[in-house]
């Protein structure tokens, strides 16, 4: 069996890892220049887009920032997998407000803006602490600003000033005092089944996931029940084939979707070490027609991001039950470079495992992991 994934970074890296064992090879598509390479070594291969989605028994994306007419190409060989439709959604949040709407899943207040005037009417409506997004190629936090004020409000319009929003649209969000972030990642099966993951608990800090505890401590069955209720109508709504993730503000005992991610997702990873099946296999078996693999968590994990570092040293790898994933880049600030995958049986021991970790890890890098950790240990369980 033969998988293209669109898209060549750590995600299909990590793809292409969980299909080894299953007898499936994975090839990646360098989306900037059209190229086909492999997944891990990134070595372009002898083989053109074409000849590789003929090849090809499924196609699939790590990220849906695709280009809209590599896209279409892929769409029309009958073999995308989740479908275009998905991909668009995920790619896009004016799309992904009225998915949302349309299918009366809740979600934070907001407006989408095509003209920088329509701010005004942004801030009367939703008050003055906002959260402008553009609408399209956003991710970690880029493309986004935020309205502290109605002082703020000309200088913002003043940043905004040279965007053209009749091509890329902002949406104005009210600015959410929530609780904590959530994720519910699961799969749907060609023929309609899903299996979900337990909720993780995410902690970002500039607009980037830090840290990821799963499953997320102090999960109502209310919780729960809503998070599997946005995601199933939002499966079922895109007739959806692999892993799809839907991001959660809690507020109280009330969930609000952030965004989705049609594709595997960063919230998901601890899933390597910390369940049954990882998000990466079961994608793989989704979009290859084999039966879904159980998502249930065997421990507690924290899923801990390297952003913008490789000062960290390799003797962390001595901690039992610690697990480096790196994704073989060279450093840049903000970048994500690999990550840390700790299991534990309670919460109490993996707050005692993040905070020896610490010591092999340049701190100023990981500002959320000892917080994080002090408040795991709080938790009886
Ligand atoms: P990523 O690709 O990492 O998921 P992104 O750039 O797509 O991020 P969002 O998920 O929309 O962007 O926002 C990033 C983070 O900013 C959120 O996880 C959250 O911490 C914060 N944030 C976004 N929107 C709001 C909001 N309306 N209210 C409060 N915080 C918000
Ligand atoms: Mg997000």
């Amino acid at each position: 069996m033969n998988v293209l994934i669109y898209g060549s970074g750590q995600l299909a890296q990590m793809m292409y890892l969980a299909a080894v064992p299953l007898g499936i090879q994975v090839k990646a598509v360098d989306v900037a220049n059209h190229s086909v390479v492999d997944p891990i070594s990134k070595q372009v291969l002898n083989i053109t887009l074409s000849e590789a989605i003929e090849q090809a028994d499924t196609l699939s994306v790590e990220f849906e920032h695709v280009p809209e007419d590599l896209l279409a190409q892929a769409q029309a060989s009958g073999k995308l997998m989740p479908g275009m439709e998905a991909i668009l959604t995920g790619a896009d949040r004016v799309r992904e407000k009225q998915v949302l709407q349309s299918l009366n899943i809740a979600n934070s207040a907001h407006a989408i803006i095509t003209d920088i005037a329509q701010l005004d009417d942004s801030v009367a409506k939703l008050g003055e602490h906002l959260i402008i997004k553009a609408s399209r190629d956003g991710y970690d936090g880029y493309g986004q600003w935020r309205l502290s004020g109605k002082a703020q409000l000309a200088d913002l319009k003043q940043q905004l000033a040279e965007l053209d929003l009749q091509a890329v649209p902002l949406i104005a969000e009210q600015l959410v005092p929530f609780d904590r972030e959530l994720s519910l990642i699961g799969v749907r099966s060609q023929q309609g089944d899903i299996r979900y993951y337990p909720l993780a608990d995410n902690l970002h800090h500039q607009g980037q996931l830090h840290v990821s505890v799963a499953p997320a401590p102090h999960i109502t069955d209310e919780l729960q029940a809503q998070a599997k209720s946005a995601f199933k109508k939002l499966a079922e709504h895109f007739d959806y084939v692999g892993v799809l993730a839907v991001e959660f503000f809690q507020v109280g005992n009330t969930l609000l979707v952030n965004e989705i991610a049609p594709r595997v997702h960063n919230s998901g990873h601890w899933s390597m070490q910390g369940a049954d099946t990882s998000q990466f296999e079961n994608h793989i078996r989704a979009i290859s027609d084999l039966p879904l693999g159980n998502t249930q968590a065997n421990t507690i994990s924290a899923m801990i991001n390297i952003i913008g570092c490789d000062d960290y040293s390799l003797d962390l790898l001595g901690l039992d039950h610690c697990h480096l994933h790196l994704y073989g880049k060279s450093v840049r600030a903000k970048r994500k470079m690999g990550h840390i995958n700790l299991t534990a049986d309670s919460y109490a021991d993996l707050a005692e495992v993040m905070t020896t970790l610490a010591k092999f890890l340049p701190m100023e890098h990981f500002p959320k992991l000892l917080s994080e950790a002090d408040k795991l240990a709080q938790i009886n369980s």
